[in-house]
């Protein structure tokens, strides 16, 4: 297992290479992040140890499982899934130092409060849902800006650019309309010169369409299964509002 993941690892980062090189991009401009729900903390530290200190998970339950474990090995810990209000003490219990999901006015008048509370600010992405599948979280594209222009007004909150998950398809022009949508948001809150608002950041390309995303923009690709196998659980288990 330890090997597999290493060499998977080298070849997540030639592909990364590859495509910056195709898209006329620097490789340090575009970030690997592990995406690692359902991965074991022990494999999760093979990565890390590997050179690899970014990772994500999707479960605050997943996250306070492997807190204890991966405290002894330096990381950056960052959150892509669905956040219900209720979990909120908890992931800031776990040093999470970004939500990349944060897709609801609700959420982040409540995360608001209580970073507050605890004197502390986060680094947030807005995820936009830009496959217009009602099943993906997110906001809607034409709802973006206004969500980013509500939050940037909570101190707390440090909006650092956005994250989507792009459509399920084989053909690469409907995942790569996904990216440019992203890009086309990015730009319009770019232009528009928010106080307390950085555009810097866009997260979006896994496994199976991280060379578009670098073509279109990406700074983070968030990559589970090309390095850590396939996961039993179906992504819609992760992803459906109607199954959380
Ligand atoms: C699981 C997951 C990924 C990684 O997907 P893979 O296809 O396994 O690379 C990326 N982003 C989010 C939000 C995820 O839940």
């Amino acid at each position: 297992m330890a090997e597999s993941i290493v060499e998977n690892l080298k070849f997540i980062l030639q592909r990364i290479e590859n495509a910056c090189i195709e898209s006329d991009r620097n490789t340090n401009e575009v970030r690997l992040l592990l995406a690692t729900k359902t991965v074991s903390a022990e494999n999760i530290k093979i990565a890390i140890n590997a050179g690899q200190p970014l990772i994500a998970e999707n479960k605050v339950q997943e996250l306070k499982e492997k807190y204890e474990s991966l405290k002894s090995v330096p990381h950056e810990s960052h959150f892509i899934g669905h956040l219900q209000t209720n979990k909120i003490k908890d992931i800031l219990r776990c040093d999470v130092s970004c939500i990349q999901s944060l897709d609801r006015l609700d959420l982040a008048q409540k995360l608001h409060q209580r970073l507050l509370y605890e004197q502390k600010t986060m680094d947030v992405l807005i995820q936009v849902n830009t496959s217009d599948e009602e099943s993906k979280f997110g906001v809607h594209p034409d709802d973006a800006v206004e969500l980013i222009c509500q939050v940037s007004k909570f101190e707390t909150l440090k909006i650092k650019g956005l994250m989507t998950i792009g459509v399920f398809s084989a053909e690469t022009e409907k995942v790569r309309k996904c990216f440019r949508l992203l890009k086309q948001i990015q730009q319009e809150v770019i232009v528009l010169d928010i106080p307390n608002v950085e555009m810097k950041e866009l997260s979006m390309g896994m496994s199976g369409d991280l060379e578009t995303a670098i073509e279109e923009g990406a700074t983070i690709v968030r990559v589970g299964t090309a390095i850590f196998g396939q996961r039993i659980y179906p992504d819609s288990y992760y992803w459906d509002e109607n199954k959380k």
